[in-house]
């Protein structure tokens, strides 16, 4: 039985779907200004697991995740700018091109973590007719109104706005970052744009749409709304997403959402830690990012880093460093190379499958699935059942361990002559040469060690 800490209600609870074995989840997507980065890894990849959980226990997940692909002004960003619209004039693209490139970057940084795709994709600039729908209804049952700025939403007229967190709307006195372009008709810090109207400080804003109440484009958080509601229903299952999101995007999408509908909008909210760098978030706007090519470019395999993710609790902050980084590494190394020797799966051992699934379900607890894992590698099991329960456990792990599986190394013919010099010259005592051998193996991709039985040849992931 799946167990998750539900943000909603501040308790780790038993999962159950509406419609089960139906499970709809949404997880807010990327705001496609800048690249994704190993801080956003963590939370797609703690994503991944979840919806990976899900599947293990027998759920069929309709997985959506959308594009924030309008320009506009995020949580993440610098006072008053709009990233788009000011990438595009750096990069000497148009607001176009550049969204498309960092989506599909994206995407790419994600398949490089072994993340699955989402069932749906969906941009914020495919569903305008969705959100202006939306702002529609919200119109028309008296939640919003208007300046000359923006349509906004009257958090006032909610009596639970702010449920997610717990705050008063009172205690929010502080504006929310997404709307730092003062508006003096706005009646409340809290109160959100669900329409800007290109006038004023937005002007000049590249993208824009008609609509009955005049040119503009949406706000940030209704896009989610509508979209998760197109694809999945008025009431999802889960919805996911980083803890940054908690006190304003998400507490804004479940105000809008179940405004209009008169329906509760999640019935889940997961939330993941953040990924820190000398004990802060690592993010954008701070520029204190690695992407995965910056780990992939430093020798090592992203899926080290999905390792590394799984070694800490989702909801703790975890702090990245490149010595954690390097003992994933070796880590995931040294089960490869235990299970290349390991023979064909047959019956997998229950119990350490058992054990693995019930720390997964145990609100997702990996570090305790992780060392299930190490346990199941060490056990007296015939390699054949510790095959069948390793590819099982993979089924969440995602770490790709069938590449590895009962597929000893193919060394080169040429790594192999390399090799043999280097024992040699071992033999001779000529040390310069064997250091650059060893280079040289190293260059083809291979390492050698040293072992009591004569060299033991590896590959350096
Ligand atoms: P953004 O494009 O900034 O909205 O971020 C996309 C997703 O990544 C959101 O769910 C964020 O909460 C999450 N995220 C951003 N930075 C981090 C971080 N340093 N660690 C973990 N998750 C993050
Ligand atoms: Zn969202």
């Amino acid at each position: 039985m799946l167990k998750l800490y539900n943000t909603l209600t501040k308790k780790i609870e038993e999962f159950t779907p509406l419609n089960p074995p139906k499970v709809g989840m949404y997880t807010c997507g990327q705001t496609v200004y800048d690249y994704t980065h190993v801080g956003h890894l963590r939370t797609y990849i703690g994503e991944d697991i979840l919806r990976r959980v899900l599947v293990s226990n027998g759920y069929d997940v309709k997985h959506v995740q959308n594009v924030t692909d309008v320009g506009h002004l995020t949580s993440d960003a610098d006072e008053g700018d709009d990233k788009l619209d000011k990438r595009a004039k750096e990069r000497g693209q148009t607001v176009w091109e550049v969204a498309r490139f960092f989506e599909k970057y994206h995407f790419d940084s994600l398949e490089q973590v072994n993340v699955l795709k989402p069932s749906v994709i969906c941009r914020a600039t495919e569903h305008i007719n969705e959100q202006i729908k939306l702002i529609e209804q919200l119109f028309k049952k008296g939640y919003t109104y208007q300046s000359e700025q923006a349509i906004y939403f009257d958090t006032s007229k909610l009596a639970d706005y702010g449920k997610l967190t717990g705050q008063k709307l009172e205690e929010k006195k502080v504006g929310v970052r997404d709307e730092v372009v003062v508006d003096p008709d706005k009646k409340h810090p809290a109160d959100f744009a669900l329409w800007f109207f290109t006038v004023g400080h937005f002007k000049d804003h590249t993208m824009r749409w008609s609509s009955p109440w005049g040119e503009g484009f949406p706000g940030w958080h209704i896009e989610c709304s509508a979209m998760s509601m197109e694809y999945l229903g008025n009431t999802l299952d889960i919805h996911a997403g980083g803890i940054d999101h908690i006190p304003v995007h998400h507490t804004n999408e479940i105000a809008q959402s179940e405004a209009a509908t008169g329906q509760q909008f999640s019935r889940y909210w997961v939330h993941f830690g953040w990924l820190l760098i000398d004990g802060e978030k690592m993010s954008k706007s701070k520029k204190n990012f690695y992407t995965i090519d910056e780990i992939s470019d430093k020798g090592f395999d992203p899926l080290a880093l999905r390792y590394l993710f799984m070694t800490a609790h989702y909801r703790d902050m975890q702090n990245f460093t490149w010595e954690s980084l390097e003992a994933a590494q070796n880590a995931l190394n040294k089960i490869r190379e235990e299970i290349r020797a390991w023979e064909s799966p047959k019956i997998g051992c229950a119990e350490f499958q058992q054990r693995f699934l019930e720390a997964a379900n145990n609100d997702l607890n990996m570090p305790q699935a992780v060392a299930v894992l190490h346990e199941l590698i060490r056990s007296d099991y015939p390699t054949s059942s510790k095959a069948r329960s390793i590819l099982e456990m993979d089924k969440i792990l995602g770490l790709k361990l069938d590449e590895y599986l009962g597929k000893p190394l193919e060394i080169p013919e040429e790594v192999r002559k390399l090799v043999e010099q280097r024992k040699k010259a071992r033999l001779d005592k000529d040390f310069k040469k064997s250091d650059e051998l060893r280079k040289e193996i190293k260059a083809l991709g291979f390492e050698v060690e040293d072992t009591p039985d004569g060299p033991k040849v590896k590959t350096l992931n």
